[in-house]
Parts: C-alpha cells; sequence; structure tokens
C-alpha cells in the first residue's frame, strides 16, 4: 500500500541520513554511518564511543 517515503527496509545500504556507505555502523540497528552515529548519538541517548 503507498508507501511513498521511498526508503525501503532490508535492501536499503548505506546511511539512512547522509547516505553514505563507509564507516556504516550496524550496532542498534541504526544503519548510520560513524559520523552520523556520533552526530545523533547525543540525541538517542548513547553516550560518545570510541
Ligand atoms: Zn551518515
Amino acid at each position: 500500500m503507498g508507501r511513498d517515503h521511498g526508503e525501503r527496509i532490508g535492501r536499503t545500504i548505506g546511511c539512512r541520513r547522509c547516505g553514505r556507505k563507509r564507516g556504516m555502523v550496524r550496532r542498534y540497528g541504526l544503519r548510520l554511518c560513524r559520523q552520523c552515529f556520533r552526530d545523533s548519538a547525543p540525541e538517542l541517548g548513547f553516550k560518545k564511543y570510541e
């Protein structure tokens, strides 16, 4: 049914925030690159990780 969001789950490769494929963080099922992860971590409630 009409999903116009254009974001399919399952075959989406790359950061869902910036679309980069490098440095992906698959932890926590976030599908974010490291940069966006670091940027979003505080908002998501994660502490800085190294
Ligand atoms: Zn990103």
